[in-house]
């Protein structure tokens, strides 16, 4: 059995080195190459995906696989062997039902709706990406009925990024927070004008918040030695291992605060990769979990750090040391209060830590009618214009302020978007049970001391990478299931507090 375990490691170290290899030219696309290399990279990408696709659902590997299930069965369940049994033998039962001819078409449509995206959103035109889109939109439903029979064709792609998740969990959390969300809205709606955040607009050169955020994140333990930051229309963190995790991060020179928020947020998925486990190194384990799991730990550090009082206790007078004397004439408390200024807005990766959730269950809703068919892609626009105005009282404008504005769809990204708002729950459970077991934590942060956070969450979540599904590592790191609860007292208490409700 130890020949056979070394067998599928081996196994596994190739094809982890060429979906490595297929998420670096990924990274190129999207910080350096130029327009003219997008058929070619669409065809590499095709290429590449495909054949990591064929190593993984050979015949062998199943017999391999199938072989190692009853010696995982006496292993310890947590143990990384058990695990790596545990965890391939699921991605294999899934993947063989997926033909390769699909993931490389899959591959392909993507890459050109990638670019056709970019182009629509750029001109506010979304008729050049929705018949791109629509390919997408079949490809997606095509890769759901391989999956039949299912209650919902919606659950195979929320279990493709939360294993064990299924649409009618999260529409029962989602339910659950959608009117405490919304009470919250209202409340806030009435003192509006008590919280100023005007001079987070004044300009500041692009150079300066890249260098900023790159202080911050180097500062929460994010190690430069073995990471970059570069710029991209939409910020994203990859990696090749736990030794080259990138991230980027983008600029806007009239809001100084998204390029550090992106950053702190990227940082935080970087941090993640970066304190995995070396003994999963080339395992496939070696990234983070699911995808909330991973939306746990950048939201950690975006919010409940990031957008936290002991935070800018710290780093304000650096900030304002730094881009002095922008911010001469503002308090702590008032930069505390403007970065946690909640406004209905048009733009998810703008929104406020109350607001956020509204964008995501308008996504999560949207994706279902597209997945079950009753809505098609032709009627997107309007119906995401609708829903913007239940929720959060704003029609878009403009299609790139609306429909256009995520990467997410274009990529072939279904069922992805619930687990940044499960990111965001989950990420206060932790905070929750951070804090009882270490009752100085705020105080370390307020100090600028990050590295008992860190190894906190490293012990508790990151080191595990794949292993755990989410409600398995929710058990584990706090000791309860997952649950809405924490994430709405701990909104009620922070933003009752700000806005005095
Ligand atoms: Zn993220």
């Amino acid at each position: 059995m130890e020949d056979k375990l070394q067998l599928l490691k081996a196994r596994m170290a190739r094809i982890s080195d060429l979906q490595r290899a297929a998420q670096l030219l990924r990274w190129d696309q999207e910080t350096h190459m130029p327009p003219g290399g997008v058929q070619a990279r669409a065809e590499q990408l095709g290429t590449l995906r495909g054949l990591a696709h064929e190593l993984f659902t050979a015949e062998e590997m199943g017999q391999l696989l199938e072989d190692l299930a009853p010696y995982a069965e006496q292993l310890d369940y947590d143990s990384d062997e058990a695990s790596l049994i545990r965890v391939m033998r699921r991605e294999y039962a899934k993947a063989v039902r997926v033909p390769v001819t699909w993931v490389e078409e899959n591959a392909r449509a993507t890459s050109l709706a990638h670019h056709s995206w970019a182009q629509a959103k750029a001109t506010n035109q979304f008729r050049l990406f929705q018949p791109d889109l629509e390919r997408v939109v079949d490809l997606q439903r095509q890769w759901t009925e391989f999956f039949a029979p299912v209650d919902n064709p919606y659950d195979p792609l929320l279990d493709k990024y939360e294993p064990g998740m299924n649409a009618e969990q999260v529409r029962a959390i989602f339910s659950g927070l959608k009117p405490e969300l919304m009470a919250l809205v209202e409340a806030i709606r009435e003192r509006a004008d008590t919280v100023d955040d005007s001079f987070l607009r004044r300009p500041l050169e692009a150079e300066k918040q890249l260098a900023f955020g790159r202080m911050v994140a180097a500062r929460l333990g994010y190690d430069f030695s073995r990471g970059r930051l570069d710029t991209s229309a939409h910020p994203f963190t990859t990696g090749f291992g736990r030794d080259d995790v990138r991230i980027t991060t983008l600029v806007d020179e009239h809001n100084f605060l998204r390029s550090l928020k992106s950053a702190i947020h990227e940082a935080g998925h970087a941090l993640h990769g970066q304190n995995i486990s070396p003994r999963l190194r080339r395992t496939g384990l070696d990234w983070g979990g699911g995808m909330a799991v991973g939306e746990s730990q950048s939201r950690f550090y975006e919010n409940v750090i990031g957008r936290s009082r002991p935070f800018w206790r710290h780093f304000f007078p650096q900030l304002q040391a730094f881009y002095a004397p922008h911010l001469d004439d503002i308090s702590e408390e008032a930069f505390y209060r403007a970065v946690n200024k909640v406004q209905p807005s048009l733009i998810r990766v703008k929104a406020d830590e109350v607001t956020y959730g509204l964008h995501i269950m308008l996504r999560f809703e949207l994706e279902d009618e597209l997945i079950n068919g009753r809505l098609r892609v032709a009627e997107l626009p309007e119906a995401w214009n609708a829903r913007m105005e239940t929720y959060l009282g704003l029609v878009p404008p403009t299609d790139t302020e609306g429909v256009l504005q995520d990467v997410h769809w274009s990529s072939g990204m279904f069922g992805y978007f619930p687990d940044y708002l499960l990111g965001s729950i989950f990420a206060v459970q932790l905070w929750d049970a951070m804090q009882k077991d270490l009752p100085d934590v705020t105080v370390q942060i307020a100090a600028g001391q990050f590295e008992g956070v860190l190894a906190w969450l490293r012990e508790k979540v990151m080191q595990h990478g794949r292993k755990f599904t989410l409600p398995e590592l929710a058990e584990r790191a706090t000791g309860q299931p997952l649950n809405w609860g924490p994430f709405a007292t701990y909104l009620r208490d922070k933003f009752g507090e700000i806005y005095g409700f």
